[in-house]
């Protein structure tokens, strides 16, 4: 299948026969990034809400199509939902790819000097977000393993706060750039809104809420639902280069870096000083990197190596793990914070 990475389609308040039968033929009849605007007459604000930037994850999807097809309306408020890595969602087996096979992670492509087709997408949809002067974006995921959700920004400010306080109770405040939707500039709060694993039953369920939500319309400026913790400082847990990472509830003695299988477990909870979260082989910690937000290794800071087991230095809090190989060996094994 060609791509065309210059295109983004555009539907404006679709009718049920648009909407197909099911989220998956839905999904099929989309022909790449699509813009969907649903708007009110009398409204002058818009929200953008993102999703499907990774197509392995489809919560923000189902949940929009959910919404879509009970033909709710937005109160004083226009919507733009825009679906964007359409593609890699439809490759078969259906949401099982987070980018195409030899493809880029669009959500590493943003705020990039870089010509690349995905570099020309990422611009596409920032286009497509300013365009309506929105005043506020959320931008939907699942994460990679089984999780609560939490909400990510860039930024923080009263708005960003106010804004996650409607989804969930934790907002990560990551000054890490990776080149994601939430770095853009834009004059509102942009935040990420991890709806929880993607087989967590949970997580739909957090989209479409999210969805209702903000269809109702939110007072960013004036309105705070609950409270909310903000978990600031997030390292990235990374394997050195070229070391394989394996998952086992016991040291197989592999070369490389074996994680303990339940690690998903750790996101929804503290992780004490002294616990065993996996092995490596003789390297040791030097097969890993805990990078900071100024990408300095700090691994000694917070792990050691004692007969081949890596251990917690100290209490932290674990999010963002997955025992999916791919991710942990293409992006992160997992998110610290102390
Ligand atoms: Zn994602």
């Amino acid at each position: 299948m060609a791509i065309d990475f210059s295109d983004i389609c555009y539907l404006k308040n679709p009718d049920s026969i648009t909407l197909k039968a099911d989220y998956t033929q839905f999904l099929l009849s989309l022909c790449g990034p699509t813009v969907i605007d649903i708007t009110h007459e009398d409204s002058e604000q818009w929200y953008v809400i993102t999703t499907l930037l990774h197509g392995n994850e489809p919560s923000g999807f189902i949940a929009l199509h959910q919404w879509l097809i009970q033909e709710e309306r937005p109160q004083n408020v226009n919507l733009r939902f825009i679906i964007c890595s359409v593609e890699a969602a439809q490759y078969q087996p259906i949401f099982s790819q987070r980018f195409l096979p030899g493809g880029e992670d669009i959500n590493r492509c943003f705020n990039s000097e870089k010509q690349t087709n995905y570099n020309q997408r990422a611009h596409l949809i920032e286009d497509a977000i300013k365009e309506v002067s929105p005043v506020l974006v959320v931008d939907m995921h699942n994460t990679s393993g089984s999780s609560p959700a939490f909400c990510v920004s860039a930024h923080m400010n009263k708005q960003h706060l106010k804004l996650a306080s409607f989804f969930c109770d934790n907002l990560i405040l990551s000054h890490i750039s990776l080149g994601a939707l939430m770095e853009i500039t834009i004059d509102c709060p942009v935040i990420t809104l991890e709806c929880g694993g993607c087989t967590d039953i949970q997580a739909n369920k957090v989209a479409y809420e999210a969805i209702t939500t903000l269809a109702l319309g939110v007072d960013i400026n004036n309105s705070h639902k609950q409270t909310i913790k903000v978990i600031h400082h997030p390292m990235r847990l990374v394997l050195a280069e070229d070391i394989d990472v394996s998952f086992s509830l016991e040291d197989q003695g592999e070369d490389g870096v074996t994680i303990i299988e339940n690690i998903e477990q750790f996101n929804y909870g503290l992780c004490h000083a002294g616990q065993i979260l996996g092995w490596s082989d003789n390297e040791g910690l030097s097969n890993l990197k805990l990078l900071d937000e100024y990408k300095n290794n700090v691994i000694d800071d917070y792990f050691y190596f004692e007969d081949n087991r890596l251990i917690a230095a100290c209490d932290f809090q674990i999010f963002m793990a997955t025992k999916q190989r791919y991710i942990a060996q293409s992006d992160c094994l997992f998110y610290i914070t102390a």
